[in-house]
């Protein structure tokens, strides 16, 4: 999958520009375009409306996701957002309950305030799925791998049930971008994504989008980013575009680094479990091979050796930085409950099984042994002093 992508992703956008032959689409800033006449508008009237990096961006995501369009938004958030802004009132959500923080915040908000109700399912149990489904819901959102544990839902299984029930299906693709994985070929009606994250892949610009197949809903979207303007800037659409050009080939390094280091750490008697779908004794793997390209770049673990001090281990690293994103090229390390799920409650991160002590990692891509070595020491670091006798 990876190398059928490359060409794709390297040439989207290229040489589009008539004006002065540029082959790199240039940065277009203006928010106003000319009109010939005033009944006419031309292909850009208003930035907020569309701009052309944004287009740039949205063609080349939508033929990278397999869909007929995208929408391409201010953020991840925003992203997630616009799927709710086309639900009815009083309309049934369901979503993965180990979903990203920031997106249950706004599910939980949103329903406070009566816009609608919120449920959430273990969706990598589908009996759990069938039921939740048997009361008449407006949309699943589902997120695999979930994060930080990793879980695996199957999106073929999960979308047939929701055909059945006549529920809309949405996945949150942020931890594998496209190139790991294709939602809407494996029968959801949206892929839904953080471009913050993998996808663009460099820590330097906050965005999102949505893909569809359906050219009604893409119309819809379309007109509610107009509407509230949630679009993205022309500049991050820019970074953006540059990033996914080698998008195909830091995936493939990243998720070769994560396999060794997953592996490492489950056979090292400090560590307690080891989260990674390419390990073969994690639940979901089978599923995984099935249906992603690449294991991804997280890891999560948990510390077993009583003396050493987890909130220690990620304040003793060298190389990885602690800080909550993902998928970038730049290794960094994260304690969930206190920093990218701190706005869960504690009995919602019980039930998601994110523990206080909860490591996560996200394997850029420095040098794997240079990684493994800095575990190594931060481990050591963080070791207990023995008590005094
Ligand atoms: C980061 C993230 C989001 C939100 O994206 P932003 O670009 O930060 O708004 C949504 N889902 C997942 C899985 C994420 O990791």
């Amino acid at each position: 999958m990876t190398d059928a992508f490359r060409t794709r992703a390297i040439r989207a956008g290229l040489n589009t520009n008539t004006d002065w032959g540029a082959v790199i689409p240039p940065l277009s800033l203006s928010s106003a375009y000319r009109r010939a006449d005033p009944g006419q508008p031309g292909t850009f009237d208003y930035a907020r409306t569309s701009n052309p990096n944004r287009c740039l961006l949205a063609d080349a995501l939508a033929d990278l996701e397999n869909a007929t369009g995208a929408v391409v938004t201010c953020s991840g958030m925003a992203a997630i957002d616009l799927l709710l802004h086309d639900r009815p009132h009083g309309a049934r959500i369901l979503c993965s309950h180990d979903a990203y923080g920031g997106t249950r915040r706004l599910l939980d908000a949103r329903a406070a305030g009566g816009r609608f109700s919120v449920h959430y399912i273990d969706t990598s149990d589908l009996d759990a799925v069938a039921r939740a489904l048997e009361t008449p819901a407006s949309l699943l959102l589902l997120e695999t791998p979930s994060n930080p544990r990793l879980r695996i839902s199957d999106i073929k299984a999960v979308a047939a049930l929701c055909k059945t029930a006549g529920t809309e299906l949405a996945v949150d693709n942020t931890v594998l971008s496209p190139v790991l994985q294709q939602p809407l070929a494996l029968g959801a009606d949206y892929s839904v994504q953080s471009i913050t994250k993998l996808l663009n892949g460099h820590s330097d610009m906050v965005g999102g989008v949505v893909c569809t197949a359906d050219a009604q809903a893409l119309e819809r979207l379309t007109w509610w980013a107009n509407c509230a303007g949630t679009g993205a800037a022309a500049f991050d659409s820019y970074m953006a575009l540059r990033g996914l050009r080698t998008l195909p080939l830091r995936a493939k390094a990243q998720c070769e680094s994560a396999g060794e280091i997953a592996t490492r750490l489950a056979a090292d008697p400090r560590i307690g479990t080891v989260d990674y779908p390419g390990l073969t004794s994690h639940p979901g793997h089978e599923i995984a091979c099935d249906q992603q390209s690449g294991f991804g770049q997280l890891i999560s673990f948990d510390i077993a050796d009583p003396d050493i001090d987890p909130l220690q281990v990620v304040q003793s690293f060298k190389i990885f930085t602690l800080a909550q994103s993902l998928g970038g090229v730049e290794s960094l390390a994260n304690i969930p409950a206190s920093m990218t799920h701190a706005s869960m409650t504690p009995q919602a991160r019980a039930e998601a099984g994110i523990g206080d002590t909860l490591i996560r990692l996200s394997i850029g891509l420095e040098a794997s042994e240079d990684l493994i070595a800095d575990l190594d020491q931060a481990l050591e670091a963080a070791r207990l002093s023995a008590p005094v006798s």
